[in-house]
């Protein structure tokens, strides 16, 4: 038996982690669970899984007071200690924006594997936590589709034997429409092919997560940014590929579900022993086409920020992070989400190693230059 501690349970990543978990109940049990302030869900989850700890956004008398055998932890200081619980052999983290970094790096410390959907940690801080996990001799997983692909195939290879990986990006809504000032939230959330989180959404839209998605592309396999592709692919049915240093391009490729990389994280180095939902080839075209970075500069830019490193990327991600959230409130318009972003950038000097706290520091100072850019 697993035991298995989640964060971030009640979202999107987290409800298919928790069908995973539903579907082998005699190898995964739930020992604790981290929602926020999503309670009617976290009830839900309660009653099902009856994990022993629980972490909510902020103490709540009223709701704990009916759980009696549960333990409430609450708040960054509760997510830390549910990452460090003694009761768990693997963390799967599942909450989005920087808030995954520190219950990141407490689940490493605590020495559990750690499977994880967070690219923004990876983003802001991926030198330190590869290297944290490589300390402590613990297996990092990516749940990111396209990153788990790319690792599963990367466990085919012999080291020296790759020569570039490619990360597909479906597009998003506006791959073959113009953007403008008329661009409305429901156009933007409207994804063709994949169903997540909002602001996951929103990047999809303006290809930023591809971008943050190269960053961690460049952290969790050690690859130089020449040779981490980004490719458009409409269908969302190739995941990741990697190229052999022959020449020949091996591709990973299943359905647009994400339920697919969980299990196959969680199982790893198993397969699940029940075949996930396949892919049937005939009637079934794959389109493949470069990026247009004068489209979509958000992407450029990330490799920009990925190969300056340092401070950069983790600044790149709290631009973004407050100019979406500001759209998100219908504050900003979706067309000046990049020059936005690009902006908040200009004048952020660069720190080339820098630890946690000088990674944290910038990150807010960044957030409160771009929210006095915004009018926030
Ligand atoms: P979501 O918005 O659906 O869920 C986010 C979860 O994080 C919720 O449980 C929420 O309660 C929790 N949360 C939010 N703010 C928090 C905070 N400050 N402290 C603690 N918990 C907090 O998001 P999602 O789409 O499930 O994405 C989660 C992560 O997975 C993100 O990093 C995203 O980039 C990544 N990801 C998602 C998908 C997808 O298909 N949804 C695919 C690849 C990667
Ligand atoms: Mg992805």
């Amino acid at each position: 038996m697993e035991r298995l501690v989640l964060f971030g349970a009640t979202g999107s990543i987290g409800g298919s982690a928790l069908d995973v978990i539903r579907k082998f109940p005699e190898r995964f049990e739930l020992a604790g669970v981290s929602g926020w302030g999503n309670i009617p869900r976290l009830a839900e989850i309660i009653g099902e899984f009856r994990p022993k700890v629980v972490c909510l956004r902020e103490e709540n008398p009223d709701f704990t007071a009916g759980y009696p055998d549960v333990e409430f932890l609450s708040g960054g200081g509760g997510l830390e200690d549910l990452a460090a619980l003694d009761d768990a052999d693997t963390a799967i983290m599942a909450i989005a924006g920087t808030a995954g970094l520190y219950p990141s790096l407490a689940a490493i410390r605590s020495g559990k594997r750690l499977l994880t959907a967070n690219k923004e940690s990876i983003v802001c801080a991926g030198d330190i936590i590869m290297r944290e996990a490589a300390a402590y001799g613990n297996e990092l997983i990516p749940l990111d589709s396209e990153h788990n692909a790319v690792f599963n195939l990367l466990t085919r290879f012999d080291p020296g034997t790759v020569a570039e990986i490619t990360l597909t990006a479906s597009g998003g809504p506006f791959r073959d429409k113009p953007v403008d000032d008329s661009v409305t939230l429901e156009q933007v959330l409207d994804h063709p092919t994949w169903e997540m989180g909002q602001y996951i959404t929103v990047n999809s839209a303006t290809l930023m997560n591809k971008g943050f998605e190269v960053i961690e592309a460049h952290h969790l396999f050690g690859m130089g940014y020449d040779q981490i592709k980004v490719v458009i692919h409409p269908q969302s049915l190739v995941h990741g590929m990697v190229r052999g240093s022959d020449g020949t391009l091996y591709m990973s490729a299943s359905p647009s579900d994400m339920r697919i990389p969980i299990s196959l994280a969680m199982f790893f180095p198993e397969t699940p022993p029940e075949t996930n939902p396949k892919l049937e080839l005939p009637g079934v075209s794959l389109d493949f086409r470069e990026p247009d970075l004068e489209r979509f500069p958000l992407l450029k830019l990330a490799y920009d920020a990925g190969r300056e490193g340092g401070v950069m990327p983790a600044s790149l991600n709290a631009a973004n992070e407050t100019v979406v959230n500001a759209f998100l409130e219908g504050k900003v318009r979706f067309d000046k989400i990049p020059e936005l972003v690009m902006k908040a950038l200009d004048g952020v000097a660069n720190v080339p190693t820098p630890d946690l706290e000088t990674i944290m520091e910038t990150d807010w100072r960044v957030r409160v230059r771009c929210g006095e850019l915004i009018g926030l």
